[in-house]
């Protein structure tokens, strides 16, 4: 589980490891949700830790900055945060770890962030993760989880701007998360205004149907990293990923769902509207896909490298 850090944890911020008592923002911070962040995972692997797919996370972290026009300040460039990702492993001695880089702006409380009293900060923090799985206990990797229907429809595509892991996106999974678990289960899935799926309060969904793997496309999701990662482990098995839209019944349809981000990895969907899916239980190509990203994401047997950067 994410623990709370001992005393001596450092965060860096704007430059610098300050600890994290002083990792501090200011009232007058702008509080209008106008932030873009990303959430990154480091495993235990043979000899210490390694960071997954670090850069590919930095890169979509300077994506959503630009699409949001958030100007990161270029004395915090891609290769110094990647290191300061790694370093604040290091410095706190963490090896299974949740990262979360951030950018927001600083003080004035005038909406507008072109207004030339908005400074930029940057900040990394990284705090332990051992818990078996993102839904808390090891049932959710093996049984899997339940999902409902939220009642709020998904933001238009030109409003919600999925490409963006921006702060503001999360005000709709957020209430959706909460109404799923106010009814019982444990995620939402998020439909947009013309009822097609897209993902669910943090992660992007996969259907098996007859044989053959689903997921929605990208014009309104995030750009889930697993999500690409899953894609590509999938095709090199012969299993060709097809992206098209998903009305909610054919999920209840399937023979597997799946969730995959980079905090739920590769989770089984048990049951959607109380509906059971397939087995009710994990289905065995969420099974070989989770098998696979957990030995990429630990280097542990067949990987690829190139996934993986040592702290
Ligand atoms: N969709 C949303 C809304 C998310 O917050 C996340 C988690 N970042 C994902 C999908 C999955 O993305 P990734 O695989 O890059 O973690």
């Amino acid at each position: 589980m994410i623990v709370e850090p001992r005393a001596d944890h450092v965060v860096w911020l704007d430059g610098a490891f300050v600890p994290w008592r002083e990792a501090t923002m200011h009232v007058t911070d702008h509080h209008y949700g106008v932030g873009v962040f990303e959430g990154v995972r480091a495993y235990a692997v043979e000899g210490g830790a390694a960071v997954f797919r670090l850069q590919d996370h930095t890169a979509r972290l300077f994506r959503s900055a630009h699409i949001i026009r958030i100007p990161i300040p270029e004395k915090y460039g891609r290769d110094l945060l990647n290191d300061v990702q790694l370093e604040v492993l290091r410095l706190n001695g963490l090896t299974n770890a949740y990262i979360r880089p951030f950018v927001f702006f600083g003080g004035m409380l005038g909406i507008s962030p072109g207004t030339q009293d908005l400074s930029v900060h940057v900040a990394v923090m990284a705090l332990e993760w051992n818990r078996p799985s993102a839904y808390g206990g090891a049932g959710s990797i093996s049984t899997g989880i339940s999902l409902k229907s939220a009642s709020f429809v998904r933001n238009h595509a030109g409003s919600i701007l999925s490409k963006a892991k921006a702060n503001a996106n999360y005000m709709g999974g957020i209430l959706a998360r909460e109404e799923a678990r106010a009814c019982g289960a444990d995620d939402a899935i998020i439909l947009d205004h013309d009822g097609f799926v897209t993902e669910t309060s943090g992660a992007n969904v996969f259907a098996v149907s007859r044989g053959r793997i689903y997921t929605p496309p990208l014009e309104s999701v995030l750009e889930g990293i697993t999500r690409e990662t899953v894609i590509a482990l999938a095709a090199e098995r012969g299993w060709p990923v097809v992206e098209r839209r998903l009305a909610r019944d054919e999920l209840y349809v399937a023979d597997e769902v799946f969730l995959t981000g980079t905090a739920v990895e590769v989770t089984p969907v048990r049951e959607i509207d109380g509906r059971s899916i397939g087995s009710g239980a994990r289905g065995p190509v969420t099974e070989k896909l989770q098998r696979l990203y957990a030995a990429h994401v630990r280097g542990d047997g067949e990987h690829r490298s190139e996934w993986l950067s040592r702290a």
